[in-house]
């Protein structure tokens, strides 16, 4: 696997820390409104990763974040807590907001079938491990306390900068206008790990005791604070969108580091906005979309998912209704396709792909393996499934298995016209496969039989499901 690491600004191959187990961190949503279709784009292609990963062979091991706390509606410590101001703006509390906003997400995320990471974890319930980790920097002599907050100290960490390639002189005091500064804070790149509640913030509502004083975290303490905990102190590929390169994933890296004095991430992946007009799909700008937009024009959000499959994940991609239903056709083709090549097929898949479909099989692998040039997936996709030289059945088993990638839930398809109680015992099979209680498997298989219909394994404890015999004539 060769993939572009912001870090070093260049494509490498990837390989995990650990034989071929991948940690796999994906910073979260602030759940403070809607989610729209920007925040969509990054999650997608995180998911398009850990999937072409999956593929690949390897075990990922994924942890995303959910920002209940600390995240102010300036990156750089200015303006107030997003969420509280949510919960003010709506006249509901914080903690109905952070719920409702991540309900929805949640929702969001499965229409959209990006895989739910093995852990999901919100900063307020990790309060004290981002304590715990600024107690280590105080003492390495990393932080400076005010009356107001405790601070990173950036001049003090070597490596500041070396993600986004900053100098820090050029960030030198005054050389931005900020809505709101404290008088101690000693350089603007200096960031928050803990704000007390006095001053502006002496109404939060969220707060919790710490050594120094009653108050909440920073933002970006609360993402090294987990990733360390879930995933260990250097961890394999770290995601977001690049609005986060230059702020908080730079202060990532310099709390990390300092703290363990390992480096904390080895491969950062970052992905290029969703835009509208030529400006970022963004709250602030008032030109989002959510899944519910998509809904409400009848346009399926699996075929929005197929239109971010057809931009590379570090270009930027604009969005337009045209290129929206021009999407919804070519997923409905795509689809008809399958349905009518799984309808077409009469015959059980060898468990021996012939020498045309294994090259197929090859190129697509290759192809994604490349820094995740799904596009170019898609096309060889397209290409395979119009190649009359290759029997359905071969292009209707490559398709699945491509699909392990794209994510467009192709599979469903084939469970179309299938008697629901069929499905159920094949369901039941397939657990029954999985704790290797094969006697009960079979048993199930042959009833499936008597009720007209065939069943197929596939790799993974997939299986496809077909009717037995078609107009009069025997499906063997
Ligand atoms: P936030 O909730 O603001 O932290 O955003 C969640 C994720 O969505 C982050 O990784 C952002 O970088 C990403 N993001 C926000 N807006 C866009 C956009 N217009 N296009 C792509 N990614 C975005
Ligand atoms: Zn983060």
């Amino acid at each position: 696997m060769f993939l572009f690491n912001t870090l070093t600004r260049k494509i490498e191959k990837f390989q995990p820390l650990q034989n071929s187990v991948v940690t796999f961190y994906t910073c979260g949503p602030t759940v403070y409104d809607y989610t729209h279709l920007g925040h969509m784009r990054t999650y997608v292609n995180n998911d398009l990763l850990r999937r072409t990963l999956t593929y690949l062979g390897f075990q990922v091991k994924h942890v995303m974040n959910i920002t209940d706390v600390g995240h102010l509606t300036g990156d750089d410590d200015t303006g107030e807590d997003k969420i509280e101001k949510g919960a003010r703006k709506a006249g509901k509390t914080v903690w109905e907001i952070a719920e409702f906003y991540t309900n929805f997400f949640l929702k969001t995320i499965t229409e959209l079938n990006i895989l739910l990471p093995q852990v999901f974890c919100r900063a307020t319930q990790h309060i004290q491990e981002m304590i715990d980790l600024i107690k280590i920097l105080e003492k390495k002599g990393f932080t400076y306390e005010t009356k107001e907050a405790v601070y990173f100290d950036t001049c003090n960490f070597a490596g500041y900068g070396k993600l986004g390639g900053q100098n820090l002189k050029e960030k030198l005091p005054g050389a931005r206008e900020e809505v709101y500064v404290d008088k101690e804070k000693k350089h603007p790149t200096d960031f928050a790990l803990w704000f007390k509640r006095v001053g502006r913030f002496a109404n939060h509502t969220l707060h919790w005791d710490s050594p120094w004083g009653d108050g909440f975290p920073g933002w970006h303490i609360e993402c090294s604070a987990m990733s360390m905990k879930y995933l260990g102190q250097t961890i394999d590929i770290h995601a977001g969108g690049v609005d986060h390169i230059p702020v908080h994933h730079e202060n990532e890296i310099a709390q990390s580091e300092a703290a363990t004095g390992q480096p904390f991430v080895r491969f950062w992946f970052h992905n290029h906005f969703l835009m509208v007009n030529n400006q970022k799909m963004s709250k602030s700008l008032g030109n989002i979309y959510t899944i519910e937009d998509i809904k409400k024009r009848t346009l399926e959000p699996l075929a929005i998912r197929y239109q971010f499959l057809q931009s590379h994940y570090r270009s930027v991609m604009n969005f337009t209704w045209e290129s929206a239903k021009a999407a919804q056709e070519g997923f409905r083709r795509l689809k008809n396709l399958v349905s009518n090549l799984h309808e077409k097929n009469n015959e059980t898949s060898k468990s021996q792909l012939s020498v045309k479909a294994k090259k197929y099989e090859q190129e697509f692998k290759r192809i994604i393996a490349n820094d995740l040039q799904i596009p170019q997936g898609i096309s060889l996709a397209w290409a395979m499934l119009r190649d009359k030289n290759l029997p359905p059945h071969e292009r209707l088993s490559l398709i699945l298995d491509f699909d392990q990638v794209f994510g467009l839930g192709l599979e469903r398809l084939t469970l179309e016209n299938i008697p629901q109680s069929v499905i159920n015992l094949a369901e039941e099979r397939k657990n029954a496969r999985q704790v290797k209680d094969y006697l009960k498997a079979d048993r199930i298989r042959e009833k499936i039989e008597t009720l007209g219909y065939l069943i197929e394994d596939l790799s993974d404890n997939r299986y496809r499901i077909r009717k037995k015999f078609r107009t009069g004539q025997s499906a063997f």
